[in-house]
């Protein structure tokens, strides 16, 4: 086995870390941690040092690390078929079985799954797919999206540019001008505190309208946003958002894109954000829960309506131009199935609304009265705690003294992962929707440690 420091050296040396501090991390200032396994909510690092992940990786091991089963299913479909691709008709018992599942968990009105490998991939077929949709309805010039600052929708060239974080755009030359960011749903950031959450919402619907309107309804294609905004800072939108986003949407004839990277297969307490939210997407994203990242897999969930479409462009013009070697990748497939079986026999969905409602309601009586708490916000198994230099007059820290991400290394240093979300002091976790009451307890006590070393 090859020694630690060796190790540390080679990953300094060879390995190009995403979202790092390159410069830091090459000088030895930025830490690394090698990690080697995991059971439940835990992980492990080679140091044999035990960690409570209270963001379950990326939010995306749903079900806990160390699942037998999933690797059982990983192990079997290797052996007797690792690939083989799924162009023109071609599938294995898993892919084909896991669409049916999928389908049968989803919302009304959805017709079909193409898969892809992760949040990213997904979302950059649905663009294409909707843009090709359009061009099939003999509408060519409909094809601008809608998306919404602080929104996350992964980091590709489109994909990148419909994410509504400036992080993801600085020296990328990002966004491309078809995309346009309207108003994020953010209650706590409201322009005007006097706004109940009702108004709020007729608020940001009306910002959509005008964004229509002054763009032209006729080019505009669609509206894509997360059921819950996540990686921009764990953000449940306020009442009633849905439904008015949902009717300028209609007016227009403009499809919804539901983002359920984060929120599909359970995360809300729910087996969808849509189901929770009462909402009709056109297309739903899934990644991450599809197989809690046992093995990459995404998926593109087609409603009926642009189903129909594809179909009736496909007799004018032929096979879909659109694919990739791996969709439908055999053994993500045979993770996924076992994953989907597991969060139903294990009661996950439900585990989910119980449990990280408990996690809310202890994180609020915890540190919900500190001076520099300003939002404690969650829904299922997600929350969010958001400091404030100021609680009374909102103001917040500067930037540069990164009180978020201090916070959050005072938790890893009581044995608890939770995230400092890239903009603002936002303190984010997601753990595995498995987690028990008495981890819940344990995120929240050293949580409230480490405010109180912090703050
Ligand atoms: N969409 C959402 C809502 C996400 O949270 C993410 C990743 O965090 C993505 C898309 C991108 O997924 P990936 O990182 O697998 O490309």
């Amino acid at each position: 086995m090859l020694r630690n420091d060796q190790l540390a050296e080679w990953d300094r040396e060879s390995f190009f870390h995403p979202s790092t501090h390159l410069a830091q991390f090459a000088r030895g200032e930025a830490a690394n941690r090698i990690l080697t396994g995991g059971k439940g909510a835990h992980i492990e690092d080679r140091d044999g040092i035990k960690l409570l992940d209270g963001f379950a990786g990326l939010y995306c091991v749903n079900v806990g690390y160390g699942r037998e089963e999933i690797a059982e299913a990983i192990a079997k479909q290797a052996k007797e078929l690792a690939y083989y691709h799924s162009y023109v008709g071609h599938g294995t018992e898993a892919s084909i079985t896991l669409s049916k599942m999928i389908l049968d968990r989803a919302p009304a009105a959805m017709s079909k799954v193409y898969f892809g490998l992760g949040g990213s991939d997904a979302n950059e077929t649905n663009i294409k797919l909707v843009w090709h949709y359009n061009n099939i309805l003999g509408r060519p010039e409909k094809k601008k999206i809608i998306s919404r600052w602080r929104g996350y929708h992964g980091s590709g060239l489109m994909t990148g540019s419909l994410t509504g974080l400036h992080l993801y755009h600085k020296k990328f030359d990002l966004p491309f001008e078809q995309v346009k960011h309207t108003e994020a749903p953010y209650y706590y950031h409201r322009p005007d505190l006097s706004m109940g959450e009702e108004e709020f919402s007729a608020f940001c619907a009306e910002k959509l309208e005008e964004m229509i309107l002054a763009e032209g309804p006729e080019t505009v294609a669609a509206f894509i946003g997360e059921p819950v905004l996540g990686t921009g800072g764990i953000v449940p939108p306020p009442e009633g958002y849905w439904s008015a986003i949902q009717a300028v949407l209609d007016k227009y004839d403009i499809l919804l894109i539901a983002d359920e990277v984060v929120t599909g297969f359970g995360r809300l307490g729910t087996m969808f954000g849509s189901d929770h939210y009462g909402m009709k997407p056109d297309i739903i994203t899934i990644a991450k829960g599809l197989t809690s990242a046992y093995a990459p897999l995404s998926g593109s969930i087609i409603g009926d309506k642009v189903w129909e479409g594809l179909m009736r462009g496909s007799d004018e013009s032929g096979p879909i131009g659109h694919g990739w070697t791996y969709s439908a990748h055999p053994i993500g497939a045979a993770a996924g199935v076992a994953n989907l079986e597991l969060i139903d026999k294990l009661g996950l969905v439900e585990n989910a609304g119980t449990v990280g409602k408990t996690l809310n309601r202890l994180m609020n009586e915890a540190i919900g009265d500190h001076p520099h708490v300003g939002d404690i916000r969650g829904e299922g198994m997600l929350c969010a705690v958001e400091f404030v230099e100021d609680r009374a007059n909102r103001t917040f820290f500067d930037a540069s003294k990164k009180t978020g991400p201090a916070v959050a290394a005072a938790l890893l240093k009581r044995g608890v992962i939770g995230r400092a979300m890239p903009q603002g002091d936002i303190l984010g976790f997601a753990p595995p929707l498995c987690l028990t009451e008495d981890e819940a307890k344990t995120i929240v006590d050293a949580t409230a440690e480490a405010v109180k070393e912090v703050l």
